[in-house]
């Protein structure tokens, strides 16, 4: 068993996208170990992408993960990193439509950056941003 994070980003959240997302999840047969609604800070997106500070994206990133609400949840499933990623499909929505067209981001999203979901990409990711974002407390057992 294995445990990821994803973010529902703000352009889907503000198509109301959330319970589609949610339910595709539930449907592939991950369980739901915690989920949250907030609006990151500036500050809270910059240190949550901080492995991406140094890319030409990074404050273009911070703008967009800031403009409004996001809904994050940890889910758990075998191998969950990595079928999680290819249900959400690569990071460019328009390549997401050509290769892989019902993945998450083609469905939802726009481009290489609006492109409605996060997923951890790895367990080192998910080890900082599962803790980053909930605190055990928030997790059910
Ligand atoms: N991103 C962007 N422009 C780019 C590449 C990425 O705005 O050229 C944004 C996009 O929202 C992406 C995030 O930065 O989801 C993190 O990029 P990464 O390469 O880690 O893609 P991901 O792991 O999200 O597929």
């Amino acid at each position: 068993m294995e445990r990821t994070l994803i973010i529902i980003k703000p352009d889907a959240f503000q198509k109301g996208a959330t319970g589609k997302i949610i339910d595709r999840f539930i449907e592939e047969g991950f369980r739901i170990l915690a989920m949250k609604l907030f609006r990151f800070s500036k500050e809270q997106a910059e240190k949550f992408y901080i492995v991406h500070k140094d890319r030409p994206f990074y404050s273009e990133l911070v703008e967009f993960m800031t403009s409004g609400p996001v809904v994050a949840c940890v889910l758990e499933g075998e191998n969950a990193i990595k079928r999680v990623r290819d249900i959400i499909g690569p990071t460019d929505s328009e390549e997401a439509r050509r290769v892989a067209p019902s993945s998450i981001r083609a469905l939802f999203g726009t481009d290489k950056g609006k492109n409605a979901i996060h997923a951890s990409d790895s367990k080192e990711s998910a080890d900082y941003e599962i803790p980053f974002i909930f605190s055990r407390l928030e997790l059910v057992e």
